[in-house]
């Protein structure tokens, strides 16, 4: 549905994209993160044909863009960052605006009546744009993308700027909207890409660091392999028997919040669960459990530490090049 090949942009001399590439299958609903100035946006725009690509490939149904922008941009929904409102607009003239410009075949009134019902606008559709809220700002232009039924929808940051209330009805509407429409959406809010994607791929500075199933993503984070574990008894037999059960990988102190108890993580190897096992071996050594608790890694945890495997393997590579450099300098 959606390939990109080696995508590279410069902005004069900044490198905002750096040799990404990725597909998107039909109907799945995928998560572009990372943090501000990451390049999400600037893919994002390369793939709707706004913003041209210094080289590579952006291809859609396999309709390239650079080659046959018309074809390809009649495939495609967009909600830009900042949505493209007419403020002295209403709602309606909006939506027949947008509909004539996109040139739209389906029947009018039934096509506008649908899309305010999915977005959930009908009732302000008489409304000036510019005084509508946020929120529903923001619903009529995920409207306008809609139009003329795109089988790809693509939001830059659809939530941003959206009180709590607002984002969860946001976030259920492009839900909602997977399976029918093949979806890309950007934030920075790692909650987001769990709560509606099926697949994140996370970018940082213009290369993408990890590309996986949400599942998979989510596996890590709700793993049993790291425990918090409270239990009474002396340090160091503690620690040591912790040490000596199987499937361990790391036993430490954390904290000391009284003076009966200690509080250790424990993690195991990937796939092994501890908690039966670390039950049975304290109950045996007398040593008393009295709180025990899964942590896993949090999705922040997955994230800082895809990002921070490629800042590690970018800054070996670098000192590579600096020291052939030298080398070569050298003959
Ligand atoms: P994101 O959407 O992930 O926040 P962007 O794609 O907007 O990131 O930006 C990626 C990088 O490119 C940033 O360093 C940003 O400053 C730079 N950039 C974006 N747009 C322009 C532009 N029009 N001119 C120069 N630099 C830009
Ligand atoms: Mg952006």
């Amino acid at each position: 549905m959606i390939n990109i090949e080696h995508l590279v942009k410069y902005y004069g001399k900044i490198r905002a994209v750096n040799d990404i590439s990725f597909q998107i299958g039909e109907g799945e609903i995928v998560g572009f993160l990372g943090p501000n100035g990451a390049g999400k946006s600037t893919v994002m725009n390369i793939l709707c044909g706004y913003l041209s690509c210094t080289s590579g490939k952006a291809e859609i149904n396999g309709v390239d863009i650079l080659e046959n922008p018309i074809e390809a941009k009649k495939q495609i929904g967009f909600l830009p960052e900042l949505p493209p409102l007419y403020p002295e607009m209403t709602v309606n003239e909006y939506l027949n605006f947008i509909y004539e410009l996109k040139d739209v075949t389906l029947k009018r009134k039934e096509h506008l009546e649908e899309i305010c019902r999915v977005t959930a606008i009908a009732h302000v559709r008489d409304r000036l744009i510019r005084n509508l809220s946020k929120g529903y700002k923001q619903r009529v232009g995920i409207a306008q993308a809609l139009i003329g039924n795109p089988p790809v929808l693509i939001f830059d940051e659809p939530t941003v700027g959206l009180d709590p209330k607002q984002i969860v009805e946001v976030r259920n509407l492009i839900k909602s909207l997977g399976g029918r429409h093949t979806v890309i959406l950007s934030t920075h809010i790692l909650p987001e890409v769990q709560a509606v994607c099926d697949r994140i791929i996370i970018i940082n500075k213009g290369v993408i660091v990890a590309n996986e199933k949400t599942e998979e993503i989510s596996k890590a984070v709700t793993d049993n392999s790291r425990l918090t574990v409270k239990i009474c008894g002396s340090e160091k037999a503690v620690l040591s028997a912790l040490k000596g059960l199987n499937g361990v990988v790391r036993a430490e102190v954390v904290g000391r919040q009284d003076a009966d108890s200690i509080t250790y993580i424990v993690e195991s190897s990937a796939g092994i669960d501890l908690r039966k096992p670390l039950f049975n071996l304290m109950a045996a050594e007398h040593f008393p459990i009295i709180g025990m608790e899964a942590k896993g890694l949090n999705l922040e945890d997955v994230f800082i530490s895809a990002v921070d495997e490629e800042e590690e393997r970018f800054s070996k590579k670098k000192r590579k090049d600096k020291t052939r450099e030298k080398e070569m300098g050298g003959r």
